[in-house]
């Protein structure tokens, strides 16, 4: 039988292309995944495919796949040096195991670990920095030398990627290949079990999803597997899958919602808003009520996890400028357009107070509200109105050559966020 067959890596992102990735999508049944691995190997990206592993849960399902088909394939490990020990010796049981015979570790760029991280805590304040300078970075030069890719990523493990093809073509005309995309929970035990596959030492404690030590705990019975991975954060994936074609799964989409400007691009949001009942000594990234921060001072000062504080016009912030230190930031509420009373909190805060964290504006925040913002010392927006939003992106704020009420702050630049501006 004839077959379609894809050329490797072409320069344009074509109609044919994207019938052919329909084609091949109707050729497999939902559980061939070793016929999807073989087909992707030897006739679609025959020398110019590749597999990123996480050595993770259930890593072992594909490599082994991967090595009944081609032992010699390149399997690429993110080593981010923030991996549990466990995790290190899994990779060397599984290379002499399954006899994989090319795996390779990549590293983050040791400048861009001591330029940004510093005291190796970037994933707790600020998570997705860490995984790009970690991951997505140093997986980019890679990527590039390959015409697809091979993952183990599958529908149950999130909503996002509940719609997960056999075969996706990227953006940038490359194909990702997912093997495993109608694998459930029970379909992978039931094959490593089948297969007598090592298992992760982690797995047995309750890691049922694992990848970085900081950022991965133990998921509950009947939890979503993925649930321990940046737990409490608004956050699901790492960056590195989010360039997939919006046609079949765009977790970009759902990540939209929890975006924040700070420092001159929208960026993801590790803070939720805080919901009521919430035990504050479990705290973890949210928001609390002036109100509420008061109600239970003792338990908040004694949680030890990042914590944020949120005004509302009307609370006075001088009610808790002992304690403002305790937050990583402060949002001001703005509940419509017309009312003011926020800048007045911001400018507290700010000349007063001297504050020096994330001072952020929440609510109706419009276009021309901006420039105000910044003066009294904003230095992140929550916007939800899209004009707005797309001002910001375009650098199409209001310019104001003239103010009545002079403020004691140097207004905050439109800055960047170096490393995602990488000069070469
Ligand atoms: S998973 Fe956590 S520790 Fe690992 S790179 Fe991402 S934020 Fe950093």
């Amino acid at each position: 039988m004839a077959m379609p067959k894809l050329a490797p890596a072409p320069a344009a992102h074509d109609k044919l292309k994207a019938l052919g990735i329909l084609a091949l999508n109707g050729m497999f049944d939902e559980m061939d995944a070793v016929g999807v691995l073989r087909y992707a190997i030897t006739e679609v990206l025959p020398g110019d495919l590749a597999i990123v592993s996480s050595f993770g849960a259930d890593s072992a399902v594909l490599l082994h796949m991967v090595a009944q088909v081609d032992p010699s394939l390149p399997v690429y490990f993110l080593e981010t040096g923030k991996h549990f020990p466990e995790t290190l010796a899994y990779v060397e049981t599984l290379k002499t195991t399954l006899g994989l015979s090319n795996v390779r570790a990549i590293l983050p760029d040791a400048k861009d670990v001591l330029r940004f991280d510093p005291n190796g805590d970037l994933w707790e304040t600020d998570p997705d920095s860490c995984c790009h300078i970690r991951k997505t970075e140093p997986l980019e030069p890679i990527t590039e030398q390959f015409g697809g890719w091979v993952t183990g990523r599958k529908r149950y493990q999130t909503t996002e990627r509940g719609v997960l093809p056999h075969f996706e073509l990227t953006s940038d005309d490359r194909i990702k290949v997912n093997p495993l995309a109608y694998f459930s929970d029970a379909d992978v035990v039931e094959y490593r079990q089948a297969h007598r596959l090592p298992e992760h030492p982690l797995y047995a404690k309750g890691y049922k999803s694992i990848g970085c030590a900081p950022c991965t705990s133990v998921v509950a019975e009947g939890e979503d597997p993925r649930a321990g991975r940046w737990r409490g954060l608004n956050k699901k994936e790492c960056g590195i899958h989010y360039d997939f074609s919006g046609a079949i799964a765009n977790p970009m989409t759902a990540a939209a919602r929890h975006t924040l400007w700070k420092d001159g691009a929208f960026i993801a949001d590790p803070f939720k808003d805080w919901e009521e009942g919430a035990n504050p000594s479990e705290a973890r990234y949210v928001h609390v009520p002036l109100p509420v921060f008061l109600a239970n001072r003792a338990e908040f000062l004694a949680n030890p996890h990042p914590l944020g504080l949120l005004v509302s016009p009307g609370e006075k912030i001088e009610d808790v400028a002992d304690d403002l230190a305790r937050f990583a930031s402060v949002a001001v509420r703005f509940p419509a357009f017309s009312d003011g009373r926020g800048y007045s909190t911001a400018r507290l805060l700010v000349e007063r107070l001297k504050y020096a964290g994330e001072i952020r504006a929440v609510g109706d925040v419009l276009q021309d509200q901006i420039p105000h913002m910044r003066r009294c010392g904003f230095n992140a927006l929550v916007v939800t109105h899209e004009p707005t939003r797309q001002a910001l992106i375009e650098n199409r704020l209001p310019e104001m050559a003239l103010f009545y009420q002079p403020v004691g702050v140097t207004e905050v630049p439109v800055g960047t966020r170096p490393f995602l501006r990488r000069v070469s």
